[in-house]
């Protein structure tokens, strides 16, 4: 047991859903191909554990082409023992033998959105009671250009900046979030866009945002504007792009060259009145920032009850081309019986 860092990464997700249930929030006016790149169709749990698997081979595979040798054995070593809590139908925990914390790998990304999801929420929804604002999700696109993808990060960046600097900005909007998703296009041009979880004071005329928008880029004036009607699907959304920001999976040892030089690109921040009422709450372990189903999960060690069955938990050790085959195994197995709990 003490190869595994006991740092107990509560892989939420996998008994998330079934407690919150939380709907993808209704797509309204967002034009579908903006974000298509990464919505895809629906993948079950053991799909996305196996893409997951296939992206970071993917990803050695370039780092050993650069002769980042270094790099491509700690995204080898990363998650590939894991320690699974499970009662056979349900996992209550997975803790990885170690963490990479590279910004591209899916398993530490996925990781490290589950942290801002569990830091934001109740930050989110304190704000919002507080100054009586409404979530919209914004997404902001520019024309694209012969540029860097660093170049094209910058550039969207500081038309963002001037936006938020605008009289009209600040009289409809009193912060929020972005996130970055950036991808090339067919023609190998940088299509970077941001995603804006913006605290809306108002409505307004989108015509006049668009304008606003063209008036800051010179020649930009694409937007999508969408209200968020459930806070928890629509920050997870927007998180997500923090777990994969960029379209690795078409990758070339160029582009994660590329990546490397980018040193400290933020791929999500806060803004306006929302940032200044996030300072002095950091990302925290604790138990007071937890959910309590985390701080459950947390808690439980072999022979306890499965929250959701009651059966009792068993550790399972997999290596990383297991763990896709366990939840095919689970996604296959009939749905037991909910065994009430005896008090
Ligand atoms: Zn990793
Ligand atoms: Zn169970």
């Amino acid at each position: 047991m003490n190869q595994f860092t006991l740092s107990t990464d509560l892989i939420t997700s996998d008994i998330l859903p079934v407690i919150l249930q939380s709907k993808v929030a209704r797509q309204t006016y967002l034009d579908k191909r903006v974000t298509k790149s990464q919505r895809g169709t629906k993948r079950t749990r053991s799909q996305r554990a196996r893409e997951r698997l296939q992206t970071k081979e993917h990803l050695v595979g370039l780092a050993r082409e650069l002769h980042e040798g270094e790099l491509a054995d700690k995204l080898d070593r990363c998650h590939s023992r894991l320690s699974v809590l499970t009662c056979g139908r349900h996992i209550a925990r997975i803790i990885p033998n170690f963490t990479c914390e590279f910004r591209l790998c899916p398993d530490c990304g996925r990781r490290r959105s589950r942290k801002l999801q569990t830091k934001y929420l109740p930050l989110m929804k304190a704000f919002m009671l507080h100054n009586k604002v409404t979530p919209v999700h914004l997404v902001l696109t520019q024309a694209h250009r012969k540029e860097s993808r660093k170049e094209s990060i910058a550039r969207i960046r500081n038309s963002f900046t001037k936006l938020t600097r605008r009289s009209f900005w600040k009289q409809y909007f009193k912060g929020g979030t972005w996130s970055l998703e950036s991808a090339k296009d067919k023609n190998g041009l940088h299509h970077t866009h941001l995603h804006i979880i913006g605290f809306r004071r108002k409505f307004f005329d989108i015509e006049l945002l668009r304008d606003e928008w063209l008036a800051v880029t010179g020649d930009s004036h694409v937007l999508h504007l969408k209200p968020i009607l459930d806070l928890a699907a629509g920050l997870q959304e927007v998180v997500k792009y923090v777990s994969k920001p960029l379209d690795i999976r078409r990758f070339g040892a160029a582009d994660l060259k590329e990546f490397l030089g980018l040193k400290n690109m933020r791929m999500f921040g806060t803004f306006g009145e929302f940032r200044d009422f996030c300072k002095g709450f950091e990302p925290s372990d604790n138990d007071d920032a937890m959910s309590e189903l985390e701080s459950l999960a947390r808690d439980l060690v072999e022979g306890c009850a499965c929250p959701q069955c009651n059966a009792p938990l068993f550790d399972l050790r997999l290596s990383k081309s297991e763990l896709p085959q366990f939840y095919e195994q689970i996604e296959s197995s009939p749905p037991g019986k909910v065994r009430r709990s005896s008090h």
